[in-house]
């Protein structure tokens, strides 16, 4: 018999399954709260149900879980990659960072991505496939398990761009921050897009809490079409303008993310240029110095990221620089990328 696989469900949808199976409603909360929040994954040891409706259970549905293949403990920081395996074979990673009593987890929303920036190692992966709302939510309960500690923060930042698999991100994050789940705080996730115009909008539209952040990363048409394909797509102005209608729409900040590279986007004029269009949005800028992959690019020597920083001092928005953790494992931004598939 075909089992259904209730990870990733959401409530009204676990309630129509355990309607459907001639069970009562009121379960499907009590099967929440097991799967999500205390990260159980066998119908045994949900002992508030009655022993028949597990027996049950177990013969229609089954919780899928995540392998964990590997996981390395960086030995310069506090940061920890775990590779995973899902159910088809394929493999994704994740990366749980704690600094300052906070534990950020980087989860992947894809297997590769189709986007194709010239600068990072899962565009060189090309698009494998979306993961399902369970897969993403998985990440969150499989790294708590395994680490033994509580995640606060999750980004959605490591492989794949979020907005191209809208609705599962959407609904994971949603699981995520369920008061009956992980319950995470909405502004403590954040969703980090290449510029995917629409969504943008829509995001804004549906009026969603969670914090947006938009990889510019070039300051020209010419620079950012050349690293972000997409940009020829959805250039800079319309990128700024959708930013400014999330921001309006929606009252919250957004973060700009900015990955310097030597030579490419490093100058002063970059810099006065960024404040230029920056200048009027409601923002925050973070400055992530690149992290080696294989391409052509290189990280600017630290005076030359200082210098673009200090350049920016006399804007109103905060600005950051995004050192990168657990570069020795090859967990920083932009280096999650499978090798051996
Ligand atoms: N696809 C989404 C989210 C994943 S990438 C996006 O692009 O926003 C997360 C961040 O890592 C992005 O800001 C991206 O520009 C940055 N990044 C990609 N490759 C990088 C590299 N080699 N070094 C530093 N940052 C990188
Ligand atoms: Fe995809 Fe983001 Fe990498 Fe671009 S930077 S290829 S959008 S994961």
């Amino acid at each position: 018999m075909n089992q259904t696989n209730l990870k990733g469900l959401d409530l009204p949808e676990l309630q129509s399954f355990i309607e459907s199976i001639g069970e009562s409603r009121f379960r499907a909360q009590q099967i929440f709260r097991w799967m999500y929040g205390r990260g159980v994954s066998s119908f045994d040891e949900m002992n508030n149900l009655s022993k028949e409706l597990r027996t049950r259970l177990k013969e229609v549905a089954r919780i899928g879980n995540l392998k964990c293949v590997t996981q390395r403990q960086s030995q310069k920081d506090q940061s920890t990659k775990f590779l995973f395996e899902l159910e088809d074979g394929r493999k994704i990673e994740s990366v749980l960072m704690s600094e300052d009593g906070r534990n950020t987890l980087c989860v992947s929303t894809q297997v590769g991505c189709a986007i194709d920036c010239k600068f990072c190692a899962t565009g060189m992966m090309g698009l494998q496939r979306n993961l399902t709302a369970g897969e993403i939510i998985d990440q969150l309960i499989m790294a708590q398990a395994l680490s033994g500690t509580t995640v606060s923060n999750v980004v959605c930042m490591g492989m794949g761009e979020p907005f191209h698999n809208y609705d599962n991100v959407i609904k994971a994050c949603h699981l995520m921050s369920d008061a009956l789940g992980p319950n995470l705080s909405k502004k403590h996730l954040v969703v980090s897009t290449s510029g995917l115009i629409p969504k943008i909008i829509q995001f804004a539209d549906e009026g969603q809490k969670f914090r947006l952040a938009i990889s510019l990363n070039a300051t020209t048409d010419e620079v950012r079409s050349r690293l972000m394909p997409l940009n020829k797509k959805w250039p800079i102005k319309e990128l700024l303008r959708a930013s400014k209608y999330y921001t309006q729409t929606s009252e919250e900040m957004v973060t700009f993310e900015y990955v310097l590279m030597d030579g490419i986007n490093d100058s002063i004029e970059d810099a006065e240029r960024l404040k230029k269009l920056a200048q009027g949005i409601f923002c925050k800028i973070n400055l992530i110095p690149y992290n080696a992959t294989e391409g052509e690019f290189r990280r600017p020597v630290e005076a030359r990221i200082v210098r673009f920083y200090e350049r920016l001092a006399s804007l109103r928005a905060p600005v950051t620089i995004r050192w990168s953790k657990g570069d020795d494992i090859e967990a920083g931004c932009g280096q999650l990328a499978i090798k051996s598939v």
